[in-house]
């Protein structure tokens, strides 16, 4: 019998193709915008003042501080640039930092978003902001947060150095994977994250052949949208926890943390929910969702050591203090000894047992 849900429907416009890049001065026309402050990081600012020229008269100036977990300060400022430029929209091109810079500017003025995401991180489908002040992240969900449009250019990603290119989509892969057993999935989510593991299994090796193969780029920056898709309409679990604990409270890398753990998060909930995740089981192989994610992150050389991105092993045990401090919904339940268990293996960089 079908399971009943409820989809939540989609507020966000999406643009998806090669080229597409030629289409923002008119989809800032659709909005009825025409003053738009285009945002970037510091390593993006040449394509950002490339955009502003195609942008013409409907560019009201560049914005290139874009930074890793959206520091409240350089959102002030970039806000402060946006009205002293009497912007009326903010256009995002680039990865979640950028995104969530665009993010933490419409949320205090209101402004319109055009996001055109240039990696696989998946922020720009959702209706959440994590930021920092005073060294704390904190994040939350507001409709006011979700992009208006999305424009994605696979042309964009041809740049995409290979090392982000894996440890990007396996971030996106971390969100199809707790989309497969959050309370509130629903058929559109599951139908894209499912389709979504046969794509990166596939595209991820031919971009480490060659990174500028066109159809797999296609294949990825697609797959990207349905996880994003799914991270924007369901609810987050252990794996996102512990991704954000890591980075939050030790400094670890976004990406890479992401792709560290996603093995061992799968294999700790994979004894209560293993059947929802055999879309990834059946995808990538070795009896098991957690295994088979271990053997395909090594063999596209991802990272595997949460020891090789910075944390200590005297951190472990303060990790998992904190990631079990507010007990939180998750299919296989949250114990310290748990969580402990888990952190040292991702640590050590062992396949889950
Ligand atoms: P990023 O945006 O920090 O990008 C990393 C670097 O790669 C930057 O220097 C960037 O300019 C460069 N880069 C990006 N695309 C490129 C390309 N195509 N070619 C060449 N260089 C390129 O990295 P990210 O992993 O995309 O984003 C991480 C941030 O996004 C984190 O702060 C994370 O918290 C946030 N995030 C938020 C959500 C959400 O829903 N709120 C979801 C996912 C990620």
């Amino acid at each position: 019998m079908t399971r009943a849900f409820t989809f939540p429907g989609l507020t966000t416009r999406v643009v998806f193709g090669h080229g597409t890049l030629t289409q923002v001065p008119d989809e800032v026309a659709r909005l009825g915008r025409s003053r738009a402050m285009v945002l970037s990081t510091p390593h993006q600012q040449a394509e950002a003042q490339a955009l502003a020229e195609r942008l013409g008269a409907k560019a009201a100036g560049i914005f290139a501080g874009a930074t890793m977990h959206t520091p409240v300060d350089v959102t002030d400022r970039a806000i402060a640039a946006y009205r002293a430029a009497n912007a009326d929209c903010v256009v995002s091109l680039g990865g979640g930092s950028t995104t969530g810079l665009g993010k933490a500017i419409a949320v205090r003025t209101g402004a319109d978003q055009v996001v055109i995401p240039t990696t696989y991180a998946g922020s720009e489908m959702t209706d959440i902001l994590g930021e920092t002040a005073a060294g704390e992240k904190t994040t939350r969900r507001d409709p006011a947060i979700r992009p208006e449009v999305v424009i994605y250019d696979v042309d964009l990603t041809l740049t995409l150095p290979l090392a982000l290119t894996v440890t990007s989509a396996l971030n996106a892969i971390a969100h199809a994977m707790e989309g497969f057993y959050a309370p509130d999935r629903n058929p559109v989510t599951e139908s894209l994250s499912r389709d979504a593991m046969p794509a990166f299994r596939d595209a991820l090796p031919a971009l480490a052949q060659n990174p500028q193969d066109k159809e797999a780029r296609a294949k990825a920056l697609f797959a990207a949208w349905g996880c994003s898709l799914t991270l924007g309409q369901v609810t987050m679990a252990l794996h996102h926890k512990l991704a954000h604990v890591l980075g939050g409270s030790f400094g670890l890398p976004h990406a890479e943390t992401h792709a560290v753990l996603l093995p061992h998060t799968t294999a700790y909930n994979e004894p209560a929910v293993g059947s929802l995740l055999l879309p990834i089981s059946n995808t990538f192989g070795h009896g098991s969702a957690g295994k088979g994610l271990w053997h395909f992150a090594k063999s596209v050389d991802a990272p595997m050591r949460l020891a090789d991105l910075g944390l200590t092993a005297q951190d472990l045990d303060r990790a998992a203090d904190i990631a079990t401090k507010n007990p939180y919904a998750n299919p296989h339940p949250v114990t310290r000894d748990g969580i402990r268990h888990l952190l040292q293996q991702a640590f050590d960089g062992h396949c889950p047992d």
